[in-house]
């Protein structure tokens, strides 16, 4: 049993502990939600990215169909002049050259369809590749979606939980209240009213002084622990 002004604290500070567990929970959900936003731009630009080689892989294509039309040009040029030479050796000279166009045409045109294949390729991978980042981008958004709806839920229970405190330190003494606020500053880890037990602070778990120990054995008034400066109580 604890006097009734240390019983009230150690409910304050229950609230309290609340509220902080609440607060650090809402704190949390922004970066949570901006985290699945990177993931969704993600999978956007993964599949921008695809999109942009099969445009650079038609553009390749576009090169070569080019390449095709000039040696098939020079073809037909080369066949005019072959009707106007006189000389054999200018004919022959022409023939080799025709031919040779004709062997690069072949292979720009194997080459265009490798090409080809490889487009359709990546056009099927990039459908896929949208569709499964689709479903994705879905379950994220999902997620977003709970997250906005905890936030406003524990925006509630935070207020809540305040309202709570506020009720709790109206019953204190406006001393006690200011020391355990201070208090609460200065230690670094919860919790901030804790029992002294068989002469030892339970918050740092060092023994106190004898002083210290009988003045909380007394419970008339507010004792700190003589290491860590927590507010002690004594369970009779
Ligand atoms: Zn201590």
């Amino acid at each position: 049993m604890v006097p009734d002004w240390l019983q009230k604290l150690l409910i304050l500070q229950d609230r309290d502990s609340r509220c902080d567990t609440i607060q650090r929970q809402l704190e949390a959900i922004p970066g949570e939600i901006s985290g699945e936003e990177a993931s969704i731009k993600a999978l956007q630009a993964e599949v921008e990215a695809a999109g942009q080689t099969i445009r650079q892989l038609e553009a390749r294509r576009m090169d070569l169909e080019g390449e095709v039309e000039q040696a098939e040009a020079a073809i037909v040029k080369y066949k005019t002049q072959q009707m106007q030479v006189k000389k054999n050796e200018e004919y022959t000279a022409l023939e080799h050259e025709i031919r040779s166009q004709q062997a690069k045409v072949s292979d720009l045109e194997d080459s265009e369809l490798l090409l080809m294949e490889e487009i359709d390729r990546k056009r099927l991978a990039q459908e896929s590749l949208r569709e499964s980042n689709a479903s994705q981008q879905k379950t994220l958004e999902a997620h977003i979606e709970r997250l906005k709806q905890n936030y406003e839920s524990f925006a509630g229970e935070l207020q809540e939980a305040k309202d709570a405190v506020k009720a709790c330190e109206a019953e204190l003494s406006g001393e006690v209240l200011q020391q355990y606020r201070y208090v609460k500053g200065q230690v670094k880890r919860p919790p901030v009213v804790v029992q002294l037990d068989d002469g030892r602070c339970q918050g740092c778990h060092l023994k106190v002084s004898g002083e210290v120990e009988s003045e909380a054995r007394r419970g008339d008034q507010l004792v700190r622990c003589d290491s860590c400066g927590r507010i002690l109580y004594f369970q009779r």
